[in-house]
């Protein structure tokens, strides 16, 4: 068995209380994983996420988990995902974003994150969401400057404007999370020093050109992700995802790149490792 990394998750939205994740985490260290990185998107969720996350790690420790001591590395990030609400009452939440980055134990957190820009959700008709979605997004990449974090992109049909936002803090990194563009756009981002993570939509029918984009991808760029609960990876497409699905994602990278599971693995420890600074 391999050692697996998740590095984007979402662990509150997959349980409500301690009991609940803590038998969750059971069977995930059963498959394989071995660390995951729980991603925020609200300027206030990153106290709760770790109190959950920290009471469900006691209660295994107490001896009510079925395997033992054996415990997965949970780090954190901070950050805001550019809702309608947060773009127009931007100021409030990154001065409350930057009390929680503030007040976080340092050795939990791991970087900012995650922000970015949605043309999806947030349309160019709209100019005034717009400008505001690209400055709550630079307040973050502030934030990450002035804190020395890296950061997690969320970015959605918007890949130059990402560019050109990320080209404007040279001395930031981080990775483009769940990647949904083409080669050329990979490119550019690889191009800049940044890491490109992929998540369980190259398993899908229609995603043969995310597929030709992992096939490109550097090895020393390379993350993989689940996003649980979303996307969940063929074969439990339309399910809610958890971490333990990512090993579809380290068993689609291996067929697309023509090398072993195993090698896979070990450099998305070593990237995720570098990027994060984490184990
Ligand atoms: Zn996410």
């Amino acid at each position: 068995m391999h050692l697996l990394i998740d590095s984007h998750a979402h662990l509150s939205m997959l349980a409500e209380d301690e009991e609940a994740l803590s038998s969750q985490i059971d069977e995930w260290i059963s498959a394989g994983l071995t660390a995951i990185l729980d991603v925020g998107t609200r300027s206030d969720d990153l106290e709760p996420r770790i109190d959950l996350v920290q009471k469900c790690l006691c209660r295994r420790r107490d001896g009510e988990s079925t395997t033992g001591d054996l415990r997965p590395t949970i780090r954190f990030s901070a950050g805001i995902w550019p809702s309608e609400e947060a773009i127009q009452n931007r100021q409030q939440h990154i001065d409350e974003l930057e009390t929680q980055i503030l007040k976080a134990p340092k050795n939990l957190l791991a970087a900012i994150g995650e922000c970015g820009l949605d043309r999806h959700w947030n349309s160019s008709e709209q100019p005034a969401l717009v400008r505001g979605e690209q400055e709550l997004f630079e307040a973050q990449l502030d934030l990450a400057q002035r804190y020395s974090l890296p950061v997690i992109v969320h970015s959605r049909e918007a890949a130059r404007e990402t560019l050109e936002i990320i080209r404007a803090f040279p001395s930031v990194r981080g990775v483009i999370h769940c990647f949904s563009y083409g080669l050329e756009e990979l490119l550019a981002f690889q191009d800049l020093g940044w890491y490109i993570s992929f998540a369980g939509n190259i398993t899908y029918k229609n995603a043969q050109s995310l597929r030709d984009a992992l096939g490109v991808v550097s090895m020393e760029r390379l993350l993989l992700e689940t996003d649980s609960p979303y996307l969940a990876p063929v074969p439990h497409r339309g399910k809610a995802a958890n971490p333990a699905m990512v090993r579809y994602q380290y068993e689609g990278a291996s067929q697309i790149k023509h090398l072993p599971v195993e090698t896979i693995a070990r450099q998305v420890f070593i990237n995720f490792n570098t990027l994060f600074r984490i184990m």
